[in-house]
């Protein structure tokens, strides 16, 4: 009989290279694993043939389990097969509820490793050339998530709009136009924007725009989640935003 144990681990960010090594090898002895829709199924090829695989994940568009029975599951699985993996898209302590499944275990006594994974929060920008800091443009970045327990925009984002900070928004698409609107109350308008869509896969998306014009480029060209919103200076490093805006400021310029 296999020992129970839980090994929570983050899938990074889409790119299946972007796992840790200690990540593939936790996959590589597990005899389950639970995954979620953001964690990359590539990644189950790893595992052993006799390995379950349990997706955990939304399917059109509805959560197939409860949190409460995935954390059934996971005490559950352990006990009957022993080493269980379980497979988050990014980081499991950014966002995703890990901590949550950690205690609930736990409470078993059975014990429980978080393998840490590339958040699509510092990725996602990356991916597409946008640095969360740099010198000159950006002394912290905040990572915010649009979609609080209550369904509501974080409170924390009004503070973050006052700040010169870089502001990663995450499940934040939904409330896109919302978050334009507190960052224009704080006369932002013209704070560059970038959304980055399915970051470091293969149907990656991206454009940047700035708080004024950035929900109708969003409309046009029909991006969606999962992505981040970046909203900060550390954009116009884009070339694309280059292009587009600085070019125009220095024409005018120039007159
Ligand atoms: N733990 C995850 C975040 C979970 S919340 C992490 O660290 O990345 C889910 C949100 O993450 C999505 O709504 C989206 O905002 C973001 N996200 C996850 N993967 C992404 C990707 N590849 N590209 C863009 N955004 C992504």
């Amino acid at each position: 009989m296999n020992i129970p144990r839980i090994s929570l681990i983050g899938a990074g960010p889409g790119d299946i290279e972007l796992i840790t090594l200690k990540g593939i090898k936790a996959i590589e002895s597990a005899d389950v694993i639970l995954y979620d829709a953001l964690a990359n199924e590539e990644l189950l090829a790893y595992a052993k043939p006799e390995a379950i695989k349990v997706y955990v994940g939304k399917r059109l568009g509805k959560y197939v389990y409860t949190q409460e029975q995935i954390n059934y599951q996971l005490v559950q699985l352990a006990l009957d097969y022993g080493h269980v993996v379980r497979l988050k898209g990014g980081d499991p302590f950014v966002f995703g509820r890990g901590f949550e499944e950690i205690e609930y275990v736990r409470s078993f006594n059975i014990p429980c490793e978080v393998i840490s994974g590339v958040t699509s929060a510092i990725a996602a920008p990356a991916s597409v050339g946008i640095p969360v800091t740099t010198r000159g443009y950006a002394e912290s970045f905040w990572v915010i998530t649009g979609t609080t327990k209550t369904g509501e925009l974080s409170n924390d984002l009004r503070l973050a709009a006052q700040s010169t900070a870089t502001v990663v928004v995450l499940m934040g698409m939904s409330k896109l136009d919302q978050i334009c609107e507190i960052f224009t109350e704080y006369q932002k308008q013209e704070t560059p924007v970038a959304i980055v869509q399915n970051g470091t896969r293969d149907n990656a998306k991206h454009l940047v725009g700035t708080i004024e014009d950035i929900g109708a480029k969003v409309k046009t060209q029909k991006l969606s989640n999962p992505a981040v919103i970046v909203i900060g200076e550390v954009v116009s490093l884009h070339p694309e935003y280059i292009e587009t805006y600085l070019k125009e400021e220095i024409r005018t310029m120039r007159g």
